[in-house]
């Protein structure tokens, strides 16, 4: 007879494929033993059993996928020795081909990204690559990137010895045992119920349940937004010859992934437009099944793949796969404490690399439950980045079909989603859109990218890594912010209102500046957590006593909801409303700016009335609206919170007193450059919860004493006490005004590496490309080091001088924003 489920675990995981075992070994591995896996049928029966079991890096582009990457990689390669059971993991080499300029330039800028994060990637010849693969018709072939390390392991086998492992580390794992319902009491998972009836009570409930999960999920109102796919490889008859030590080669031109496979080849398909699979749930009983082929609608993306290797074509086929795999709408899993409900976590939606980035998922998601935060930067994973509009059903149909392509295809730096677009726009977008704007989209919000002369000229002629039409336009933008005055629809920042007895003590709690200051102060503030690491960098603006209204950017939305929430205490009243849909934020920026409010405001406008870092309500024209005196770029202005009813009035008010002035619209380019031309941080893009304020170098927001502390002030104290650190976010600028910075180029000082960017733009005011980014060494980075040093830039394997500063080096007195 089977071993009886237990009343009680510690932790019950849902789900034993290669997530769930991977989560549950890693839990063992902290020490966490009470752990149960209950798995629906048989362990991989889900999407695991028939993965292809590629351990290839890809083009990582963050740290974070650098270390979920490496981490599996270095588990499958050694976990046999530890259980036993073998992972079937061999070294047969990753090979990436780059058939045109752009994306060997493209290349060329990530691999030293990837080798300072542990992935030995370097580049080869036309010759070498075409020694490596010698099946492949490779004449196209400009260059390799050849990663030795990479291969390729039996994910069943992988599976079979994380779940040996767990075992071993006490974890119980139950077959045949279906999860149908989350337990929940006061917003809190208590447990779960299976199919034949039985309770288990559980501290953790974790969703590890595969393409499953947001139908699960969605019982307990927890918002998944996942979707399964087709997902094809089709394997040969023997070619003979064929040698088992093949390496791994995939090809962003064909959209298609190739290995031996038992004397044939594998040709995996990544293909532009796939088909969604089972748009209205998957099937309970939907166990080590396949997916009845397609073949009218692959039939053109397999010939392209056999373009590649002509010679396949001459042995038959023995089987064209198909079989379901999750994707998420932007291509990260989801990850970590569900926002709905307390002591839920999940682990899924996984983009098709499940098995090579599951031990890393695993390994996040155990530390981040056992020691309360997660170990790598998370903003990009957490699956509190999503709303429910990218759960719904029209938006799963549509951004489906673009996801396996965009997974695999060729990148540009500025390149949005297609599909599913509109989602979240302002009211202002049909003004926008005949001034010319150029969308882009970010967290399903439209965003003005950059301003064309006309709506005609508003699209990109040609994806490239150099300069791209639309360049100087955004030029202008950038001058007019700095010469005249710009309009910047920034609607898309979410906006909450923290009200009652208790909103200063949450909100002081949470901010390491005091925002415990008088009615209409507006406070610039980071968010950390215990460990000092950052969960947000905002503004909170007193309104009343008890009314205070936070302000941040659309990639946080959730995360600061979320954090706000989970702080208040049982005895403490606190309300919050998101208000982000009915106000429109127009901000007016530059030296005219006050010139320009002027025409439109009775209010006092001047810098004695109405100072820096202040909010007032004004009147614009018949309308009364919230007016914040802070800046994002630099200058003089307003941020202007507009109820949304009269913003398209309010906007055509401001374009015509304009006029005589230079105003501009101005796009997410231009925010971009005149932000990293002043070095403002960016909470997701260039800080994130493993960095911290003071080595990010916004100390003077640290209140360390001010009363009652705050969440982290105690690890940010023995931080700051260490003296000079010696990691320091730096700006640079290139001395040659031709090359551009995008982020993750590495820093060099005196001929050594030491840091990477986060995130790059064009100075246009300062004459080159700008750059953010941490530079780490052994000795207190000084200002001596830092201005003394001579600094270069790794730009695609060129390394380009360098001026580096702790200051701004654009306005560092802050005489164009406090005047
Ligand atoms: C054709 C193809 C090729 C692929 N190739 C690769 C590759 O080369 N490399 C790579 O890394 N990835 C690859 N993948 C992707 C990889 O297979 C998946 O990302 C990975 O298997 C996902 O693991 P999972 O644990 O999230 O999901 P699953 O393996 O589906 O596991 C989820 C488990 O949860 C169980 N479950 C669901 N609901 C419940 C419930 N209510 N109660 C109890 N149990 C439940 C299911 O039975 C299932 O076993 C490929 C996928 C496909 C389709």
């Amino acid at each position: 007879m089977a071993n009886p489920l237990p009343a009680h675990a510690q932790t019950v995981i849902i789900g034993g494929g290669s997530i769930g075992c991977n989560t549950a070994y890693h839990l063992t591995k902290l020490g966490m033993r009470d752990v149960v896996v209950l798995e629906r049928n048989r362990l991989t029966s889900g999407t695991t059993w028939h993965a292809a079991g590629l351990i290839v890096a890809g083009l990582l582009k963050s740290e974070a996928e650098c270390e979920i990457y490496t981490h599996g990689r270095d588990l499958y390669a050694r976990l046999e020795q530890e259980t036993g059971v073998p992972t079937g993991f061999r070294d047969v080499g990753y090979l990436q081909i780059a058939s045109n300029p752009e994306r060997v330039h493209e290349m060329r800028r990530a691999a030293p990204f990837m080798r300072r994060h542990g992935i030995n990637i370097y580049e080869i010849s036309p010759e070498e690559t075409a020694e490596l693969f010698p099946i492949g018709d490779l004449g196209d072939v400009l260059a390799g990137f050849y990663i030795p390390e990479d291969g390729r392991a039996n994910p069943v086998d992988v599976t079979m010895s994380l779940a040996k492992g767990a075992r071993m580390g006490g974890a119980r794992i139950f077959e045949d045992t279906s999860v149908i319902e989350i337990l929940t009491r006061n917003g809190t998972a208590t447990g779960v119920r299976t199919a034949d009836g039985q309770v288990i009570a559980a501290e953790n409930v974790v969703i590890c349940g595969g393409m499953w999960s947001r139908q699960l999920g969605a019982t307990a109102g927890i918002n998944l937004p996942l979707q399964a796919a087709e997902h094809y490889y089709l394997i040969t008859d023997k070619i003979d010859g064929l040698s088992r030590d093949l390496p791994v080669l995939e090809d962003p031109k064909t959209y298609t992934y190739y290995r031996e496979e038992v004397g044939g080849l594998m040709l995996g398909l990544f293909e532009p437009g796939a088909a969604p699979w089972k748009l209205d749930g998957i099937p309970e009983d939907f166990s080590f099944g396949e997916i009845e082929p397609d073949w009218d609608r692959v039939g053109p993306h397999l010939e392209r793949a056999y373009s590649r290797v002509p010679s396949a074509l001459n042995v038959g086929v023995r089987k064209l796969f198909c079989g379901p795999e999750s994707f998420t709408p932007d291509l990260a899993p989801l990850v970590g404490p569900t926002p709905e409900l307390r002591h839920c976590w999940v682990a899924c939606g996984m983009n098709s690399l499940g098995i090579l980035n599951g031990a890393g998922t695993g390994m996040v998601l155990a530390h981040w439950m056992v020691d309360g935060v997660p170990p790598i930067d998370v903003t990009g994973i957490n699956v509190n980045r999503f709303t429910r509009n990218e759960a719904t059903r029209a938006f799963r149909r549509d951004r489906g079909p673009e996801l396996l392509g965009k997974m695999f295809g060729q990148h540009f730096h500025n390149e949005s989603f297609e599909t599913a677009r509109g989602v979240k726009r302002s009211v202002l977008y049909d003004r926008l859109k005949a001034a010319g704007a150029y969308f882009s989209e970010s967290h399903s919000w439209e965003l003005p990218d950059w301003f064309a002369p006309t709506p005609e000229q508003a699209k990109i002629e040609t994806y490239s890594w150099s300069r791209q039409n639309w360049f100087d336009w955004h030029a202008e933008e950038h001058r007019a912010a700095r010469e005249d005055v710009i309009l910047m629809d920034m609607s898309s920042m979410s906006k909450f209102l923290v009200q009652g007895r208790d909103a200063c003590a949450l909100l002081n709690r949470l901010s390491c500046n005091e925002v415990d200051v008088d009615p209409g102060r507006v406070v610039y503030t980071a968010w950390v957590n215990e460990r000092g690491g950052f969960e947000a960098d905002l503004t909170v603006t007193r309104l009343e006593q008890d009314k205070f209204l936070v302000v941040v950017g659309e990639n946080s939305h959730g995360h600061t909801e979320m954090r706000m929430r989970r702080h208040i205490r049982a005895d403490e009243f606190v309300t919050i409303t998101d208000t982000t849909a009915g106000i429109t934020q127009i901000n007016i920026h530059g030296p005219k700016a006050r010139d320009l409010m002027r025409k439109v405001s009775s209010a006092d406008l001047s810098n004695a009335a109405f100072p820096f870092m202040t909010a007032q309500e004004i009147d614009v024209g018949y309308f009364n609206v919230l007016a914040l005196r802070v800046t994002y770029v630099g200058e003089l202005g307003w941020e202007l919170h507009v109820p949304s009813l009269h913003a398209v009035q309010v906007y055509d008010l401001l374009t015509e007193a304009g006029q005589d002035l230079g105003l501009r619209n101005a796009g997410m380019q231009t925010l971009s450059s005149l932000r990293l031309e002043k070095a403002y941080r960016d909470f997701g893009v260039d800080v994130d919860n493993t960095d911290n304020p003071i080595e990010a170098g916004l100390g003077f927001a640290v209140k360390l004493d001010k009363p009652g502390g705050f969440i982290g002030r105690d690890a940010l104290a023995t931080i700051k006490s260490a003296g000079v650190p010696k990691t320091r976010m730096l700006q640079f600028l290139l001395r040659d005004p031709e090359p551009l910075l995008y982020g993750n180029e590495l820093i060099y000082l005196n001929g050594q590496e030491v840091g990477h960017l986060q995130v790059g733009a064009y100075g246009h005011t300062l004459g080159g490309a700008v750059g953010i980014g941490f530079a780490g060494l052994d000795e207190p980075l000084t200002a001596e080091i830092v201005n003394s040093g001579t600094w270069e830039i790794d730009v695609a394997g060129d390394r380009v001088p360098a001026t580096a500063a702790l200051k701004p080096l654009f306005d560092p007195a802050m005489e164009r924003v406090k005047c």
